[in-house]
């Protein structure tokens, strides 16, 4: 077939939503210090390398994994002391359980709310769904307008809310309390995304018997296994029973299922590497704001979100000097003249400072 036979069978037949976007860029970071996307920078210590070299050797790649994922979940439910009454989805990463959570509700005429902005991947998937995003503004210290959103979920009477706790990319924890209120107003299911838990002071998951439309969604991405992709949602069982249908049978592949439970084994790790982290937030937070014409906001996160003079150039410049970070001007008026840092080594953090100083 020619590419504009191709051409003319696309323009008839995919969406016109679809065709108009561009796909998702993940930028080339070959050799370079990688500040762009809140992964964890550790590499694991050698003993750990081969206890998983081990275990890889003997998974039986000629065969399907287990499509209930169970060695996984009994490791998730023994680390987190979720208690039976519980029901647990494991994803591809939680971004395919975004996808999963949009589709189960999205009726036609549907309405996603979020604050915004916020995490990208729900506005997306609003649309591949078919359904409506509404986002309501945050305020200027980008905290949630809680007036606006009882109002907006008394007008849209949203199937669907999305709330990142902490909040990417603004990097803030929004008050308990109005999730609280979002939670008990929302006729819908409401999700707390929990991506950056490990690097926050607080969590909706202990409360998830309090409130029937409440899923904590969570992902082991930034806490050392962003390539396994491994992500899990955690609500009443009434609520995973409907979205297990919708998961592709064998979502999860036979090495992370070999692979995941050894590394939530690693408790201590787990935490050393979380505290090293919060530990370089701080140092990193006050030498960006100790550049002139630099805001450096708080955090709760593993990423830090600065506002400089010049976004775009100091992007530029800190790529040239071989440092990738997400330059998010032009996403959004309250974020302009932002770039998202995340939190690296730190030999990298100081890296990063001494190149941002060069580039006055
Ligand atoms: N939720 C939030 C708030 C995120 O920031 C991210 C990653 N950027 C994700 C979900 C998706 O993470 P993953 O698919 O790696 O689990």
């Amino acid at each position: 077939m020619s590419a504009r036979a191709a051409a003319e069978v696309v323009a008839a037949v995919v969406r016109p939503e679809i065709r108009a976007l561009s796909a998702y860029a993940v930028a080339d970071a070959r050799a370079m210090i990688k500040l762009d996307a809140m992964e964890n920078p550790f590499t694991l210590p050698e003993a750990i390398r081969a206890k998983i070299a081990a275990i890889v050797r003997d998974v039986p790649v000629n065969r399907y994994p287990d499509g209930g994922g169970r060695a996984v979940k009994a490791a998730l439910r023994a680390s987190l002391s979720l208690p039976d009454s519980v029901g647990v989805v494991l994803g591809n990463g939680s971004d395919e359980l975004i996808q999963i959570i949009t589709s189960t509700v999205a009726k036609p005429g549907a309405t996603m709310l979020g604050p915004d902005p916020s995490f990208v991947m729900y506005r997306a998937n609003a649309l591949y769904a078919g359904m409506r995003f509404v986002g309501v503004p945050l305020t200027q210290s980008f905290a949630l307008d809680i007036e606006a959103m009882r109002a907006a979920i008394e007008r849209e009477r949203p199937a669907l809310t999305f709330i990142a706790y902490p909040n990417n990319p603004t990097g803030n924890l929004f008050a308990a309390d109005e999730i609280e209120d979002i939670l008990r107003r929302a006729p819908g299911l409401v999700v707390v995304d929990e991506a950056y838990y490990a690097f926050a002071d607080a969590s909706f998951l202990p409360r998830i018997g309090e409130f029937s439309n409440l899923v904590v969604l969570r992902t082991l991405s930034k806490i050392g296994m962003a390539g396994l992709r491994l992500g899990y949602a955690v609500a009443a069982p009434e609520w995973t029973t409907e979205l297990d249908k919708l998961r592709a049978p064998y979502n999860l592949n036979a090495l992370t299922q070999a692979v995941a439970p050894l590394l939530l084994a690693e408790r201590e790790l787990l935490a050393a590497q979380a505290a090293t982290l919060k530990a370089e937030r701080a140092r990193l937070r006050v030498a960006l704001a100790a550049l002139p014409g630099v805001e450096a906001f708080r955090t709760q996160t593993n990423f830090v979100l600065a506002r400089v003079p010049d976004a775009p150039r100091w992007f530029d410049g800190l790529r040239q000097a071989g440092i990738l970070v997400k330059n998010l001007h032009g996403w959004h008026p309250l974020l302009a003249h932002c770039l998202r840092i995340t939190v690296g080594t730190p030999a990298e953090n100081d890296a990063l400072v001494a190149a941002l100083k060069s580039l006055y």
